[in-house]
């Protein structure tokens, strides 16, 4: 299993390798420019070859092993055409980064319809996802799941379908499962049936195939929630036992799987506990007593949270209901009036 984290790039893309190493990481994801900027300079000559030296060093294949991760604020799906275009060159900028460095996969949010329609927005989308495939030779785009609040793109699985329809080389697409914003869209994956009839979706909707990655989070906020909330693995909603399955998944072997789940203080030796956490579950069933005790000690840490998380959410659907509720009997109002 290729478990590994979210690492830091501070000091050049080459530093991600060693901290890679430093929490026993067999993949991993980075930024490969600020995140918070739409520029960065290039990098030097210097950098590109101590990544690839270190790659070798450390063994890791940039080609499967190593899994960036796009700016946040690109929206390909953009309706302002100015923004789309801005939000394009940065994207080709990142992929393009990507095949300096020999990397192969690249991870992004497929965006928001901000509104407007949202076919037209998965068509622009795949429209952009086209032309930046032409413009670059072998890294595969990979579009993540996203936990659906609003406009989004991608916390239906059926919107991921929807643009790799329209991809003409298939070849160079792919699907990221982020377990945290799939439990948060209202898929199940908690038990061994639920676990096991989400895969099979995704299997219907998408096609196995297409699998790039995984994307490792726990869920701070109930399922249905529509929120991106990260917890440490077993402090969720999920809870340990959706990891074990993920653990003793052979369907997952050999592509990345990529821990995001909270550090204190960007403290990334957290991430070196939760990879050997992942390992110890290699094997592990069930009704193994080690694992229960395990399952019901991390989720005690994560209690308090959840109880707060789930009363924002109870307080939301009952707001939601209330002007429902308003609505309609306004509209009976009305219409007996009318009559
Ligand atoms: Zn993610
Ligand atoms: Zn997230």
């Amino acid at each position: 299993m290729k478990f590994g984290a979210h690492v830091g790039m501070a000091g050049g893309v080459s530093n991600s390798i060693k901290n890679c190493m430093d929490i026993g990481g067999n993949s991993f994801a980075l930024f490969l420019k600020s995140p918070r900027r739409w520029e960065s300079p290039p990098y030097s000559k210097e950098e590109i070859e101590t990544f690839h030296n270190l790659c070798k060093e450390y063994n890791y294949n940039p080609r499967t092993d190593i899994l960036p991760h796009g700016s946040y604020f690109i929206n390909l799906a953009n309706p302002d055409q100015e923004k789309e275009l801005k939000a394009y060159d940065s994207f080709l900028d990142d992929l393009k980064r990507c095949e300096l460095l020999n990397i192969g996969l690249y991870n992004f949010h497929p965006g928001s319809d901000l509104g407007s329609d949202h076919t037209t927005a998965l068509k622009k989308l795949a429209s952009n996802i086209n032309k930046a495939i032409k413009e670059t030779n072998f890294v595969k785009i990979v579009i993540e799941n996203m936990a659906g609040h609003g406009n989004l793109i991608g916390s239906d699985l059926n919107d991921i379908k929807f643009v790799i329809d329209l991809i003409e080389d298939k070849s160079r697409v792919g699907v990221c499962i982020d377990t945290c914003h799939s439990f948060a869209a209202g898929y199940d994956l908690r038990t061994e049936e639920t676990y096991k009839e989400f895969w099979d979706k995704f299997d219907e909707i998408i096609g196995r195939k297409y699998l790039a990655s995984v994307h490792l989070n726990d869920s701070k906020a109930p399922i249905g929630a529509n929120r991106d909330l990260h917890a440490k693995l077993g402090y969720g909603f999920l809870g340990l036992e959706t990891f074990r399955l993920i653990a003793n998944d052979e369907n997952l072997q050999n592509i990345p799987i990529v821990l995001e789940t909270p550090v204190d203080k960007g403290n990334e030796s957290e991430y070196g506990d939760e990879i050997k956490l992942l390992e110890w579950l290699i094997g592990k069933s069930k009704d193994d007593s080690e694992f229960k005790e395990k399952s019901a000690k991390l989720s005690k840490l994560g209690e308090s949270e959840r109880k707060d998380q789930l009363a924002k959410y109870e307080k939301k659907v009952t707001k939601k209901r209330k002007s429902e509720n308003d609505i309609l009997s306004a509209l009976k109002k009305n219409n007996k009036k009318s009559k």
